[in-house]
């Protein structure tokens, strides 16, 4: 577009229609998506803050700008409640998002050219653990050699066996492993940290813990406890099930706090995104508050979801194993068509879930643009105060919406019906405004 055709005042004024439209969507939609959560009130005050507009580079204390009095002492807060939070001897609340934390632990433990394991994306693994045929930031970014872990899909889970052998055919080719990679974007069931910790040892290799998905979870007490299990490092995104804003951390032991440290600055980061930070502060003190209590509702929620899902006739997969741990649960839907028509035909009844590859989709020559499955997070619905009912109730109006192939205005009306009661952010401190209400300040 060149300057002349578009009119500044009208675009302006367009950008910020876009924005209203967008809270008045989300009022009125059923969010699913498992790597989302609305923050609370007291966290979006914190990204309007000037925090946001400042710089702090360097370590709290140590600061290469004047005017850090007041973030010096929020990123101090952030430090000491996430230590408790996470029983960590080391926190860093400066990687600005979950991958750039990722990259962050793949800079302090591995070198270019070192082999790292991680789970391939359909079995569940995250880009930034991806080979570099797929341009993942391990494999791309910071050229490690990266194999995938054997997966056992009866299970859903990595098959520690299967790797042991494949460590040992390694071996023989004169290679060993520098870093295995756990945790991952489809993640229904606890990863075996220690069975992988201990290999690692015999090869004097680190345990990376991607808990971008599961820190509200690990935050509340439950799935599981990456760091007693024998990870070197836990890496994290800040919103996901731990519902703060976007942004990262890393969590790690104080043997190595100082290669992380130097790593995130001068490496990963300038300015660190300061208002997030406050922002991840408030999140961490309502976690060490709420969230005990959160992340059993999340995990209820999903189960009974799950469980709802499956007697109207939906292929939700791991049933043997109670369908998930987690806050997330993965259906196959390639009876109805394939995981984007469902997620399109959904979001048309404002159920807001998306597409997702099934560990066999590669078998069945389905790719990412039309995999076999849905995935559907229930943390957002269940920080919004919704139960076993309402997660009966979703179910029915996805058979509705997929297998009865009801009108989806018809659906839509009855999804907005079913928002109406639950427009507050529950386990936080303070909930004055609504969850998803506009807030003007210009
Ligand atoms: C979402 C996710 C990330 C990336 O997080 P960002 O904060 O968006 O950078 C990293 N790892 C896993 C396993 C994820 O699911």
């Amino acid at each position: 577009m060149s300057k002349e055709k578009i009119d500044p005042k009208l675009a302006y004024e367009k950008i910020l229609k876009c924005l209203e439209a967008h809270h008045e969507m989300m009022k009125n939609a059923i969010p699913l998506i498992a790597s989302e959560n609305i923050p609370s009130p007291a966290v979006r005050e914190a990204l309007a803050s000037d925090f946001g507009n400042r710089y702090a580079e360097g370590w709290v204390g140590e600061r290469l700008y004047a005017g850090c009095k007041y973030i010096d002492e929020v990123e101090s807060i952030a430090i000491e409640l996430g230590k408790i939070l996470f029983n960590a001897e080391f926190i860093d609340v400066r990687p600005i998002s979950g991958v750039i934390a990722n990259l962050v632990a793949f800079s302090a433990f591995a070198n270019p050219y070192d082999i790292a394991f991680a789970l391939s994306i359909p079995t569940g693994g995250h880009i930034s653990h991806g080979k570099k045929t797929i341009g993942g930031t391990a494999g791309a970014i910071r050229e490690l050699e990266i194999y995938n872990y054997p997966f056992d899909e009866e299970n859903f889970n990595i098959d520690v066996d299967k790797t042991i052998s494949l460590i040992k055919e390694l071996e023989a080719n004169g290679k060993k492993p520098k870093l295995f990679i756990l945790g991952a974007s489809v993640f229904l069931f606890p990863h075996p940290v220690k069975e992988i910790a201990d290999i690692a040892k015999t090869y004097d290799a680190k345990v990376i813990y991607d808990g971008a998905h599961v820190a509200g979870l690990i935050a509340g007490g439950i799935f599981q406890d990456p760091l007693r299990e024998g990870a070197d490092v836990f890496t994290m995104s800040t919103h996901k099930t731990l519902a703060g804003p976007q942004h990262g951390a890393i969590v790690s032991w104080s043997k190595y706090a100082e290669t992380i440290k130097r790593i995130v600055f001068p490496g990963l980061v300038s300015n660190h995104h300061l208002h997030a930070v406050a922002g991840v502060a408030i999140a961490f003190a309502e976690a060490i508050k709420f969230y005990n209590e959160y992340a059993r509702a999340i995990v209820s929620n999903s189960k009974a979801l799950a469980q709802a899902l499956y007697e109207l006739g939906f292929d939700v997969l791991c049933e043997k194993k109670g369908f998930t741990e987690s806050h997330m649960i993965l259906v196959d839907v390639s009876k109805y068509g394939n995981g984007f028509e469902v997620e399109k035909k959904l979001e048309e009844c404002n159920i807001l879930v998306n597409r997702n590859l099934l560990p066999y989709d590669k078998r069945m020559k389905r790719d990412y643009r039309a995999p076999g499955g849905i995935r559907i997070g229930v943390q957002e619905v269940t920080r919004l105060g919704m139960g076993k009912s309402e997660m009966i109730e979703i179910a029915n109006l996805m058979k509705m919406a997929i297998i009865d192939k009801k009108d989806p205005k018809i659906i839509r009306e009855k999804v907005v019906e079913l928002r109406k009661d639950f427009q507050k952010v529950k386990y936080c401190f303070s909930s004055i405004n609504d969850a998803y209400e506009y807030i003007r300040i210009r």
